[in-house]
Parts: structure tokens; sequence; C-alpha cells
């Protein structure tokens, strides 16, 4: 029997299967794949805000808010951990500069190191 998957449920499946493909090809791709990948995950992240599904973040942190840009480390982000403050992670985008700070949550991480 076939089950009744909803539009928003297809949307979703198509999309974070499409996210999961471009993932893990990221680490060679070449110039064209690249633009290719980055457009695609540009789109899907509009059809996902269109249609209210939620994107996982490790998707979501692969593009730059601001210019759009497809996020690599290494290649178009740079990435530190800064231990001063609040121990965070800062991704800046090589683009444009938007900096992103992604806060570690230390806690969370005891708790799940204890079990
Ligand atoms: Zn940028």
């Amino acid at each position: 029997m076939r089950r009744n998957i909803s539009y928003r449920n297809r949307i979703k499946n198509y999309v974070f299967s499409e996210a999961a493909n471009i993932y893990k090809t990221l680490a060679d791709l070449n110039e064209v794949e690249f633009i290719i990948a980055r457009n695609k995950l540009n789109m899907l992240k509009r059809l996902a805000l269109k249609t209210g599904v939620r994107l996982p973040r490790k998707y979501k942190r692969l593009i730059c808010k601001k210019c759009g840009e497809l996020l690599i480390p290494g290649r178009t982000a740079r990435v530190r951990v800064k231990s001063k403050r609040q121990k965070h992670i800062v991704q800046t985008c090589l683009n444009c500069g938007y900096m992103k700070r992604i806060i570690i949550d230390v806690e969370k991480i005891k708790s799940l190191n204890s079990i």
C-alpha cells in the first residue's frame, strides 16, 4: 500500500537527499562542479524557506549568509577555534569577509563523553 505523503514531506525528502548528495562530494569539487553545487544549495535553501522545511545545521552552515558562497574550510572559508570569552568557532567567508560565530556547548560535550 502506498503511504500518503504530504507535499511538505515530499519537499523535505527531496531537499534532504539532494543536500546530502552535495555534502558527500564537497571534498573534491572542480571549478564547474563547485559553481553547480553552490547554486543548487542556494536553490535548496530558498525552497526550504518557502515551504517551511528546516534545513539541518550542517547544511545551513555551508552557505554564507551574506553573499551565498559555498563555504568549504581551506578553500572558501577560514575556520578558527577561539577560547576567549565563551569557547566558539569562527567561520570566515573569504569571498565577502562575513564572520559567523558558532558557540561550543562545553557542558553538552562533557555529558556526551561521560556516557
Ligand atoms: Zn560571504
